[in-house]
């Protein structure tokens, strides 16, 4: 069977990239000129978001990641939040910022805000390329946020739906 990318775009490659370069410049504007940044992301939705993001920054970085699983299969969440890998190294004394895809209902960035928060590093922000601010079950807070959308389902640009369409530079809908 041939393979169709999803043709309905919302959020364009170009437009991507363009939120994705004033974020990394709204963050580096936030922090001290000397400051190292520790960048978590969350596997696997994140990964292309946390790439573009540091090679738009202009100082030393450091990375590291983590999955979760909050979604089952489908396109519902399942309110459940479990650890699927660890960070690599600890967060104490460290500027952390967790690099999420998409805040929902909010249950996973709450959860990880919580236990990351308790590994004691200097900060902690999160910065979302997307949020749906429609679905939130619980209040999160999110500093730093690329694009706010409805309440549809989404892909490309990481996010996938049964693990296809990641790799879309695009970001399109589903339903
Ligand atoms: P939350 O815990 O905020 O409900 O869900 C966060 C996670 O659900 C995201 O990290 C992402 O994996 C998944 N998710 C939420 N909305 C969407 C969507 O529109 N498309 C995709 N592909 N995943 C989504």
């Amino acid at each position: 069977m041939a393979y169709e990318a999803p043709a309905n775009v919302m959020i364009s490659a170009e437009e991507i990239q363009q939120r994705v370069r004033e974020l990394a410049v709204e963050i580096q504007r936030d922090y001290a000129a000397d400051e190292q940044l520790h960048l978590v992301s969350v596997l696997k939705g994140g990964f292309i978001f946390l790439g573009d993001l540091v090679r738009a920054m202009h100082r030393p970085v450091s990375i590291d990641f983590m999955a979760v699983s909050s979604y089952a299969k489908g396109t519902t969440s399942s309110g459940e939040v479990r650890v699927l890998k660890d960070l690599d190294s600890g967060l104490d004394g460290r500027n952390v910022i967790i690099v999420e895809d998409i805040v929902d209902t909010g249950l996973t960035l709450s959860y990880l805000q919580e236990i990351l928060h308790a590994r004691s590093p200097k900060s902690l922000r999160t910065a979302c390329l997307l949020s749906k601010p429609s679905r939130r079950a619980v209040e999160v807070k999110v500093d730093y946020i690329g694009f706010t959308i409805e309440d549809r389902f989404v892909v490309g640009y990481g996010l996938d739906y049964a693990e296809q369409y990641r790799n879309l530079p695009y970001l399109a809908t589903l339903d």
